[in-house]
């Protein structure tokens, strides 16, 4: 969540840093919608006649367009950067649908950017003639040594560095894994 995206170049491009702001601010006028709409109830009122809760719920739908237009902005830069630096893009396939059935908040928004990242990274390169290749979601990219190739395990999440056995190269685990993503992406290009 940290990071929006992890290039094989070493490039680590960090998620919305005002973002988090804007989300606490989102969860705290929720919190107050929804205590307007109990109030409302409570005095049997039509919620369409509680002033009170429709100027919340207005002020609520407003820090959402924010962030959706911060995010939009983001990720158009960010795909357009990548489409028009590289010819070839390779990119891991994540399951993102499976993902969106996350009911953590900050989560949840870093499984939809991610999607949408992925659907503007596609059609900016059919646009600009350049290629995407996915790798499956199931190919070990933790878990290979880019170097010398070395298959190390699974790894669980909190484990961030690793240092290959065989070579003893140091790995930073998601740039490392960026960099077998690569490989393995141009691997199934040749082989088709
Ligand atoms: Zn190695």
């Amino acid at each position: 969540i940290k990071d929006m995206a992890i290039l094989s170049t070493g490039e680590k491009i960090e998620n919305l840093k005002f973002r988090k702001q804007l989300e606490d601010k989102l969860k705290r006028e929720q919190r107050k919608l929804s205590k307007r709409f109990l109030v409302a109830k409570k005095s049997n009122k039509n919620l369409s006649e509680s002033k009170n809760y429709q100027k919340q719920r207005i002020k609520v739908a407003k820090i959402h367009e924010k962030i959706m237009n911060m995010r939009t902005d983001f990720l158009n830069k960010l795909s357009m950067d990548i489409i028009k630096n590289h010819d070839i893009i390779c990119i891991e396939d994540l399951n993102t649908k499976g993902l969106l059935h996350n009911h953590k908040l900050a989560k949840s928004i870093a499984d939809v950017s991610w999607a949408s990242f992925i659907n503007k990274l596609e059609y900016k390169a059919k646009w600009y003639g350049k290629e995407i290749i996915k790798v499956d979601r199931l190919y070990p990219s933790s878990q290979i040594c880019s170097v010398c190739g070395y298959k190390d395990g699974k790894k669980t999440l909190d484990i961030r560095e690793w240092t290959c056995p065989i070579c003893h190269t140091h790995h930073d685990r998601d740039i490392n894994a960026s960099k077998n993503i690569l490989a393995e992406g141009l691997r199934i290009r040749q082989a088709v």
